[in-house]
């Protein structure tokens, strides 16, 4: 018996990455970085109907995504592969033979069922705590199918065997498989096998307190990467779902998380899910992504935009000005159009508001001519040029920030105005707001 920890995520493809799968996978990916072992990657892929490259590929991409690396498994290969089920058919055989030669087999309409042993069998989970389960009954507990007449294998044969072959020391999944546990038990039993130990983590159900299905908001990791989530915060997000620091804290660096993690530490009660939360932890993340970074995790979403492909040194001071501003990526599209085009919209409530005032026109053109002559285009030097012009016009200097920005960018609100010009440039900002004196203004 070797001490080391040995976890695995098992999922089935079944074409998505549920968020409750996600956090099975992360916290058998904390538990083995906690413990320094090994955390094994391996596909159940018997349902040959639902079985695809693409269904699998899924999954890879979420992990990749959550920044969850495994040890062994699909493209990193390992001493007890092959790592997908439908490549492991002889284990199965020879595990299946010494289960018949002991006779704990026999056939029923061509399906091979398992002899239970008729037990209460006692599952002691690190989570859950000291379960028992009475097998004795017949009727309440008939004996599992484990290969059906077709010749394929039923999950729980599969799941058992693997673990056994794979030195899996700790089993960490999803509650609803509880109720089979008892049923695995049997089977290491019955192959004179030492069990690993069990941790069944909580459900996660929606705010509302019902069971979070495929089609909820925030079911499926393809929907954070889609939405523009960055991927740590999504990390972090899931690390809450059952467990928490002793701190409360909410915003946790994953290598903390890391140290901190333990199975005993796992919440006993179902997790509620809370995507309001998750998009605001994103938001909290923005600001500790480095502007390269944010710049690459961006970068599909500028895709069929007038900011697609442009270089760095025009793209970045712009990103920089609205980095922490966003939520996530897919805000930022909308965040910066105007930075790219001269055909950028004028909000009505804004323009209302700022231009359609009496003198407003004269205003911006004297703000205009003031920052004709502003000797270095930096944020100061414009904002003394604006204080300046308002003392000029005996105005609040307060009275010509809005109707400038509206001017350069069309909208209400958004980054420092005196920022924002620096980065459009002199030229730019003084064009535009030439041509909204004569255009839009009152
Ligand atoms: N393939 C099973 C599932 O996706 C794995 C269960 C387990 O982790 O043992 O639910």
């Amino acid at each position: 018996m070797t001490s080391e920890v040995r976890v695995r995520f098992a999922p089935s493809p079944t074409g998505y990455l549920h968020v409750g799968g996600a956090r099975t996978a992360l916290f058998n990916w904390l538990y083995a970085r906690h413990c320094k072992g090994t955390f094994v990657l391996r596909i159940e892929d018997t349902d040959k109907a639902r079985n695809s490259k693409e269904a699998v590929q899924v999954i890879l991409d979420g992990l990749r995504w959550l920044g969850m690396d495994w040890d062994e498994g699909p493209s990193m290969g390992g001493e007890y592969g092959p790592y997908f089920q439908s490549e492991r058919e002889n284990i199965y055989q020879r595990y299946f033979d010494q289960l018949e030669a002991g006779g704990h087999l026999y056939l029923d309409n061509g399906a091979w069922r398992f002899r239970s042993l008729r037990e209460v069998v006692v599952v002691d989970d690190m989570i859950c705590g000291r379960i028992e389960f009475d097998l004795s009954n017949h009727e309440t507990h008939p004996d599992m199918t484990i290969r059906r007449p077709d010749g394929s294998w039923i999950f729980h044969f599969v799941n058992v065997v693997d673990d056994i072959e794979m030195r899996i020391s700790h089993v960490i999944r999803g509650e609803d498989h509880l109720s089979n546990t008892p049923k695995h038990l049997e089977l290491f039993k019955a192959l004179g096998k030492p069990a690993p130990r069990y941790a069944h983590i909580p459900l996660i159900l929606n705010k509302d307190g019902s069971k979070m299905s495929k089609r909820d908001e925030g079911a499926s990791i393809t929907s954070y990467i889609d939405g523009g989530f960055v991927p740590e915060a999504v990390k972090n997000y899931l690390t809450l779902l059952g467990w928490s620091p002793k701190d409360g804290r909410e915003k946790l660096e994953i290598e903390e998380v890391v140290q901190l993690f333990d199975l005993e530490k796992v919440n006993r009660k179902n997790a509620h899910f809370d995507i309001d939360k998750c998009v605001w932890l994103s938001g909290q993340y923005m600001s500790s992504l480095t502007l390269e970074r944010f710049a690459e995790l961006c970068s599909p979403f500028l895709v069929g935009t007038d900011a697609e492909g442009l270089e760095a040194a025009k793209l970045q001071p712009v990103l920089a000005l609205v980095k922490e501003k966003v939520k996530t990526f897919a805000e930022v599209p909308a965040a910066i159009s105007y930075f790219f085009t001269e055909d950028y919209s004028f909000e009505p409530e804004a323009s209302e508001k700022a231009l359609n005032q009496p003198g407003a026109s004269a205003r911006l053109n004297a703000l205009a001519t003031a920052f004709e002559k502003v000797a270095d285009w930096s944020p100061e030097s414009i904002e003394a040029a604006l204080k300046a012009t308002a003392v000029e016009l005996g105005v609040k200097a307060g009275s010509l920030v809005l109707p400038t920005r509206v001017a350069v960018s069309g909208r209400g609100s958004g980054p420092s105005l005196y920022h924002m010009m620096e980065v459009l440039g002199r030229e730019c900002s003084i064009r535009r707001i030439r041509q909204t004196a004569d255009s839009k203004a009152a």
